[in-house]
Parts: C-alpha cells; sequence; structure tokens
C-alpha cells in the first residue's frame, strides 16, 4: 500500500572542470554485517556527504549546475538510502537500531541542506535549457523553501528544529509498531474455520496453544475466517491499538509542530502548506471531493452493512433488530456473504497462485505489457531468501534497472508491503535505478486479494525502474503524493481479468489456471462491500486532513467522533489511530487522500486498454509517457498526454456506483 521515498527529495555532487567527478556506486545492495559495519558506513558517508556540499557550494551557478546538483544528490542516496532501509528489513535488532540512529543523522544533513542559502541563491540564479529544466527548477527551490530557506532567520531555525523534530516523531510512532511485538494467544479450537496455512507452523506455548503475530496477512486471515467471535475481538483489538496510547499522544505533538510549521509560512493550517504543490493544490478541493464521495457512497454502505447484520442474524439465530454488529465481524461476515452470495471464497485461490509462481507471474504481466525482462541473479542481500533481478530492456537487450524482492514474513521485519526506491535513474548521470519490494506473502499461496496488493506494489517498483528521466530528483516515483499511487491502483485492476490471469500458464505450466467461473463470481463479488471500503478510505483521508486542520484536535477524539459517524460506529477504547502510520509520515501526512485522488486518475487511465490490458502498443505508450518521465512534467499534463484529452473523475464515480 505504502510508497518509501527513503530520502526528502535527496541531494547534489559537483562536476565540472575544476572538480573531479565522485563516482556514483554500482547498483548492489551492501551487505552489512554487524551493527559496526553500518555506523562506519554511516560515518564515512556522512563525511563524504559534507564534502561534497563544500564543493557544490564554490560551484558556479552556471549551465552545468544542475546536472552538479543531481550528481551531489545522487552520491547522497548511494551513502543514505541503503542504511535508512536496512531499519526496516535488517535481520537483528541490533543492526535496525545501528541503522534507524544512522538515518536520524541523514534527516539532520537533508534538512540542514534545505536550508542552505547558498544552494538556494545558486538554484535562484540557474540558467535552464528547456521545459525539464524549468520544472526541476520549480519543485527543487518549493523543496527548499518548504525547508525554511527563505524565511527570515529566526523563523528559518524554529523551522529546521520542528522539521528535525518531526522526523524523530515519525520514526518513534513507527518504532511502537515495529517493537510492539504483540503476541495473540489461541487455542487450536478458537482458531476453528481459519486455514491451517496461516497457524499451524507458527510457534506454541507450552500449554498448546498458537501464538500469532500481527502481520497484516495472518490479522485478514483470522478477521475473515475465524468462527469464534471472541478469537476474532481478541485479534481485532491487538492489531487496532498496536501501536498504544503512546502513539496518540505522539499524533497530538505531530499535528501541534505542524500546525506551528505553516504557520511560519503564513498558513493558517498545515494542509493547505502541504498540498500547495500537488495535484489537489488546497483543503477546499480535498474536501469537496472527499464529500462527493462520501454523499456518493453513503448508501451504499448502509446498504452493505445492513446486508451483513441480516447474514449474522441468520447465522445466529438472533433478531435482525437486535443482533449488535462488531468491526470485527465486517470481514467474517463479509466472507459469508461472499461466498453463499457470490460463491467466492478467497481461500480457494492459494491453490492457483502458488507464492513463487505468483510473482513470477506479476513479472510476466509487466515484460508482456511493457518490454521488459527480468532475469534472476546470484546476488547477496540483507536476508537470506531475498531475490535480486536485473530488470532489461526486452528490444534492445540493455540492462536498465535492479529490484530486490523480500517476500515473506520474518521476525522484526516491516509487516506491511511497501517499496524502497533505493536508487533513483538518471540518463544524464548513466544511473541505473534500483529498488527494493518488501512484501509478507502467506508462503502456502496467494488469495486474490494478495494477489492484488502484490501487484499493486509491483507497480510502484516498475515505476522506479522503467524511470528515464535526465535528472535522478525527477525519476520515477518523485512525482507527487496524490498521484503516487495512480500506477499501482491501475495494475489492480489486472487482477480481474481472465485474459490476463492466463499468463499464470506461461510462467507455471504445471499450474491449475482460475476457472473462469471462479473469476467470474470474484468479480460480482469485488462490487459488494464497496460502500463500506470506500467509505473507510473516504474516513482515513478525512480524518487526516482534519488532524491537520485549523484547530489541531485532540487526536483520539476527533476519531471517535468521526469513526461514530460512519454506520460501523466507534467501540470506545479503540485506538485506530495508534497503527496508522501514513498520519505521522512526512510524505503522507495531510496526504491520505491521495490514494483516493489517485484511483480517479488510475481508472482514468485504465480506460486507455480499453478490453485488452496486456496491449503492448498501449502499454509502450503508458511506459513512455507516464513512467518514464517520473517528475519532470507535471503529473496532470503526463497524464493528459497518454490519455490524449484532459483527464477527469467518470470512470472513478461511476465505479463507485456500480
Ligand atoms: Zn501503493
Amino acid at each position: 500500500m505504502m510508497l518509501k521515498n527513503t530520502v526528502i527529495a535527496a541531494f547534489l555532487l559537483l562536476s565540472g572542470s575544476s572538480f573531479a567527478q565522485t563516482a556514483l556506486k554500482a547498483p548492489v545492495f551492501p551487505v552489512f554485517k554487524s551493527p559496526e559495519a553500518v555506523n562506519v558506513a554511516c560515518d564515512e558517508g556522512m563525511n563524504a556527504a559534507k564534502a561534497r556540499l563544500r564543493g557544490l557550494e564554490k560551484h558556479k551557478a552556471d549551465a552545468g549546475w544542475i546536472n552538479a546538483f543531481d550528481r551531489f544528490s545522487a552520491a547522497n542516496e548511494d551513502d543514505a538510502n541503503d542504511i535508512d532501509f536496512l531499519q526496516y528489513v535488517a535481520t537483528s535488532k541490533e543492526l535496525r537500531d545501528a541503522a534507524q540512529a544512522c538515518s536520524l543523522r541523514w534527516s539532520e544533513f537533508f534538512s540542514s541542506l534545505l536550508q542552505n542559502g547558498k544552494l538556494y541563491k545558486a538554484l535562484k540564479a540557474v540558467p535552464t535549457r528547456d521545459a525539464v529544466d524549468r520544472e526541476f527548477k520549480r519543485v527543487t527551490m518549493a523543496d527548499f523553501e518548504a525547508g525554511g530557506v527563505s524565511l527570515p532567520p529566526a523563523k528559518q531555525a524554529r523551522a529546521k528544529q520542528i522539521l528535525d523534530q518531526l522526523t524523530a516523531l515519525d520514526q518513534a510512532f513507527n518504532k511502537n509498531i515495529r517493537d510492539a511485538g504483540i503476541k495473540v494467544l489461541f487455542t487450536e479450537a478458537e482458531l476453528k474455520g481459519v486455514p491451517e496455512a496461516v497457524w499451524k507452523s507458527a510457534p506454541r506455548e507450552a500449554d498448546g496453544r498458537v501464538v500469532l503475530g500481527v502481520a497484516n496477512p495472518v490479522v485478514s486471515s483470522v478477521l475473515r475466517t475465524a468462527e469464534s467471535p471472541e478469537a476474532r475481538e481478541r485479534m481485532w483489538w491487538a492489531k487496532t491499538n498496536e501501536g498504544g496510547q503512546a502513539n496518540i499522544e505522539l499524533l497530538a505533538q505531530i499535528a501541534q509542530l505542524r500546525h506551528e510549521l505553516a504557520g511560519l509560512f503564513g498558513y493558517d493550517n498545515y494542509v493547505d502548506f502541504k498540498l500547495r504543490n500537488r495535484m489537489a493544490h488546497d483543503a477546499k478541493t480535498v474536501w469537496k471531493f472527499l464529500d462527493e464521495v462520501k454523499d456518493t457512497v453513503n448508501a451504499s454502505d448502509r446498504a452493505d452493512m445492513d446486508v451483513l447484520r441480516q447474514a449474522k442474524s441468520k447465522a445466529l439465530g438472533t433478531d435482525r433488530a437486535k443482533t449488535e454488529f462488531k468491526p470485527w465481524d465486517a470481514s467474517f461476515y463479509a466472507e459469508i456473504v461472499r461466498r453463499e452470495r457470490y460463491q467466492v471464497d478467497q481461500e480457494a485461490f492459494r491453490q492457483y497462485f502458488p507464492s513463487e509462481q505468483a510473482l513470477a507471474f506479476v513479472m510476466r504481466v509487466i515484460e508482456k505489457t511493457m518490454g521488459v525482462r527480468y532475469t534472476l541473479i546470484d546476488q547477496a542481500a540483507w536476508a537470506p531468501g531475498v531475490k535480486a533481478y536485473k530488470v532489461s530492456d526486452a528490444a534492445s537487450g540493455q540492462a536498465i534497472a535492479q529490484l530486490y524482492v523480500d517476500l515473506y514474513p520474518r521476525e522484526g521485519k516491516y509487516g506491511h508491503a511497501a517499496v524502497w526506491g533505493l536508487r533513483n535513474g538518471s540518463t544524464e548521470l548513466k544511473r541505473m535505478p534500483m529498488a527494493a519490494l518488501v512484501v509478507n506473502l502467506n508462503d502456502k499461496g496467494l488469495t486474490l486479494d494478495e494477489m492484488t496488493t502484490l501487484l499493486h506494489e509491483f507497480g510502484h517498483s516498475v515505476h522506479n525502474n522503467l524511470s528515464l528521466t535526465r535528472h535522478s530528483v525527477q525519476a520515477g516515483t518523485s512525482v507527487v503524493r496524490d498521484f503516487v499511487e495512480a500506477p499501482s491502483q491501475m495494475l489492480e485492476e489486472w487482477v480481474y481479468d481472465a485474459k490476463v490471469l492466463r499468463l499464470m500458464a506461461e510462467v507455471c505450466p504445471n499450474c491449475k489456471l482460475v476457472p473462469d467461473e471462479l473469476l467470474a463470481k470474484a468479480v460480482a463479488a469485488r462490487d459488494f462491500g464497496k460502500g463500506v471500503d470506500y467509505n473507510r478510505q473516504r474516513l482515513y483521508g478525512a480524518y487526516d486532513l482534519a488532524l491537520n486542520g485549523k484547530d489541531t484536535p485532540a487526536p483520539l477524539a476527533l476519531w471517535a467522533r468521526m469513526e461514530g459517524e460512519t454506520p460501523i460506529g466507534y467501540v470506545p477504547g479503540s485506538m485506530f489511530p495508534s497503527r496508522f502510520a501514513h498520519l505521522a509520515s512526512d510524505g503522507y501526512g495531510a496526504g491520505y487522500y491521495g490514494y483516493l485522488w489517485s484511483k480517479v486518475i488510475a481508472l482514468d487511465m485504465r480506460t486507455a486498454f480499453g478490453d485488452d490490458k496486456l496491449s503492448p502498443v498501449i502499454g509502450m505508450k503508458y511506459r513512455k509517457e507516464v513512467l518514464a518521465q517520473g517528475s519532470q512534467h507535471p503529473a496532470g499534463e503526463l497524464v493528459n498526454k497518454f490519455l490524449g484529452r484532459p483527464w477527469n473523475s467518470g470512470a472513478f464515480f461511476a465505479d463507485l456506483k456500480r
């Protein structure tokens, strides 16, 4: 779901006659054997960055300056990103802690960089060749300005303080979730209904009870399939309150600091400040959009809830009006309705999508559509089992990118699904992009929903890998946050297409293909529950906006009120925002609405493929006009050029009403 851009808008080395060029590193993930090795690499990297910065500060604001800046940025990526990434995936807590400490040092470096008056002055004076350079200048200047460089000295100092604090609070928020190490105990009887693949090989207590963690696939399996309401409830509470009261307090601090930061720039709320350069532009536009979504889905949310309540009262033989419906009932009864009404059982898909072959299938979809090849290469990474791939252009045979894939859960690993763009590519720097895909698949195969997630995340890695921008700071996923999900969300649609699924035969001749009949049912079932799902996403986006609004309300009271206004209601004592990491993140804070906004673009772009989602002609056009362009032109322009018309929300609202 999430996309991680490790380093803010990573920054600069110098080229030109008077300085030797620093060689950029090959796209290979370094192996760190000990926390000491991380510390040493951290010191070396930081020292090198400081030396590079001194060089760049002396560089004249001439025609070579942009390239020098971009080289500086790329070199910093090389030194900072791998270590930053380790805090999420390293195999020992000591390594993760060392990486996190290093990452904080880099954050400070980058935030002080954005306040560097010498660079800002050079940037303002630098000549531009064309639209790409002008866009570089516009966006980079805005990044600097957001760091406070154009503020008076006292305000500038305060802005830096706040930005550093916000970074530390975001890290603390994530650490509270990661290190909570929440375990939930179940007797085998309580797990009745839950597929054995989820719990059979899990650790046991001395008394035989099964010990389950709260990684997303485990939680969703238990909530969907456990017949025992007590078991579902226990899992729901464990996950919902994962970050605890400590994280609620962090959110309050974060909202206060953001509000103060916006004030330094003359804004009376953080949302308008944050959105000023995004597609949506301001809070008013987003509220209008979210309200339209609410008006469109409210009735279907209630209707869906009625169906679920009815299913529960039928199953329990209770009076419908008196049947209490709880959040931990929702997935379970939705699954029952899907099975009864549409005869779709998510678990039934695992046999058709063995985990390794599912990955190969996803790669095949991209190969077929976008004209590339994935080749497994032998390369050690951060944990045993992580695979490395060379990505090459099918037509020329040239290697164009590197991709790492970390498929299965392990202790201390990032528990969701995300892609890290470790290196941003650049044609001018002859720099190859490199990404890491991190998911937590069940090794017994994937459900259709999990396949959708895999394809979604893979879409982010493709955006990184197929980038072909002149400057690395404009590469692939460096696009505005309310567009960045669109390429991935578009690919989600591919999973529900029989023709696409038949590609499985090319990567796994022995796999049984998903029967057309099962898929047709899944397509019908997909529309059920849409009201609930979209209203939920709408709620998340609205909460994130309200939390960062003019009056910085208390986080939990605000959540209780807003969730309380939805049909499912609020359960006293629950703290969903405590586990909602997007809220604390610099990139997604005040930007969660971007998932729905991107979806508008995704569904509009999808229309270009018509009935043939594997069309290599449209696929190549899309690769060239959208993916390869990164952020070297505004997102709306790229989409309009690809579509050959201005984008609109027609396909999105039609889908909501379906
Ligand atoms: Zn995503």
